[in-house]
């Protein structure tokens, strides 16, 4: 659980019209932070990925990487063109290591010359290594969102590098479920804009297809898989949405809290909870609490179908005890009659 680079407009993709996630992307500091600050208690609940993960994904990275990238340059060199030997790669961490900001800029200006070499048919590596990219937002709070893809691969097909991740999923013939599924494509949906937007600094005309690569671990030795090139249109069309609340989000922030925090205007934001908040993020059982006795508090798919009506009034619509006040609430009322019938007579059998 996080709010920072892709990971927030991951987030805000997936819940754009929730408020406070706008305020606590442009609140400094971690989300556990903003939890305690809003709640004024600590966060005593698990939080964030699970260490045997994160010790997993660090030990899939360091295969991946080993030797010059010999795993790496072994996936990726028919895509590439050439065999695994001829493959260049440049591991960006190895000039700048660290997530500090002075070193991403550092990355970053790497970046945009390897991509400007390119361009100009000029060497370049095929295999970028921790590159980074920037996203802007500005202006505004929060300018723009640092975007660090795990590689860049060339692509000659598409004549331009395209974004690519490695994920320490165990997987089998390259399968992965759904929900995993529909979160890296979202990701590498925000790569994908931020490699648009470093190209389009360069040249406007520059086209970057729909494109990105995962990279999964086999199953024995966290070796990786054959990249599977994902169509991932959809996906930035969803991270394009998330932006444009994002911006949204921020405006009104900015219009409430005066100059003061973001955290502090909370009280005044709209939650949008939903069932997936209770597994990403922090606030959930405080934004539950605002929905309580509400169908939202049944889950998205009762939120979406019986709006804001309590689950009082919808009892009441059932037994008859309150009058449909306009057409939709009618039909509510109806069919929760049908559906109290139908329990009543399974009951009986
Ligand atoms: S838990 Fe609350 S703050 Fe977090 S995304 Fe859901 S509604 Fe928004």
């Amino acid at each position: 659980m996080s709010v920072k680079g892709s990971t927030a407009l991951v987030r805000l993709a997936g819940n754009p019209e929730c408020e406070i996630l706008g305020a606590m992307v442009l609140q400094e500091g971690s989300e556990k932070r903003f939890y305690e600050r809003v709640v004024g208690q600590p966060y005593d609940r698990e939080f964030g990925e699970r260490q045997s993960s994160k010790r997993r994904g660090a030990q899939f990275e360091r295969n991946a990487f080993a030797g010059d990238a010999r795993l790496l340059r072994e996936a990726f060199a028919n895509q590439v063109g050439t065999t695994a030997d001829r493959v260049m790669v440049r591991n960006l961490m190895d000039d700048h290591p660290g997530s500090k900001d002075d070193a991403r800029i550092a990355r970053l200006r790497i970046t945009r010359d390897i991509l400007a070499d390119r361009l100009a048919g000029r060497t370049a590596p095929d295999i970028i290594v921790q590159p980074q990219l920037l996203l802007p937002t500005r202006p505004g709070p929060k300018p723009y969102f640092f975007i660090a893809p795990d590689l860049l691969v060339w692509t000659p097909e598409s004549g331009t590098y395209l974004p690519g991740d490695l994920k320490s999923f165990i997987v089998r013939e390259n399968e992965v479920s759904a929900g995993d599924l529909a979160r890296v494509r979202l990701q590498l949906g925000a790569q994908n804009l931020a490699l648009r937007h470093e190209y389009h600094r360069l040249d406007e005309t520059v086209i970057v297809a729909p494109l990105g690569m995962l990279v999964f671990s086999k199953p024995n030795g966290l070796a990786p898989h054959a990249p599977r090139v994902e169509d991932i249109g959809g996906a930035i069309e969803a991270v394009q949405i998330g932006i444009r609340a994002f911006l949204r989000h921020r405006q009104r922030v900015d219009e409430l809290r005066a100059g003061a925090e973001p955290y502090t205007v909370v009280g005044d934001l709209q939650p949008s909870f939903k069932d997936s908040c209770l597994a990403s993020c922090v606030m959930a059982q405080w934004c539950r609490q605002r929905v309580a006795g509400t169908a939202a508090d049944m889950g998205d798919v009762a939120g979406r179908m019986l709006g804001g009506a309590t689950i009082d009034h919808l009892l009441a619509l059932m037994t008859g005890a309150a009058a449909p006040i306009d057409e939709q609430q009618r039909i509510i009322a109806t069919e929760l009659r049908a559906l109290g019938g139908r329990d009543a007579i399974g009951r009986a059998a």
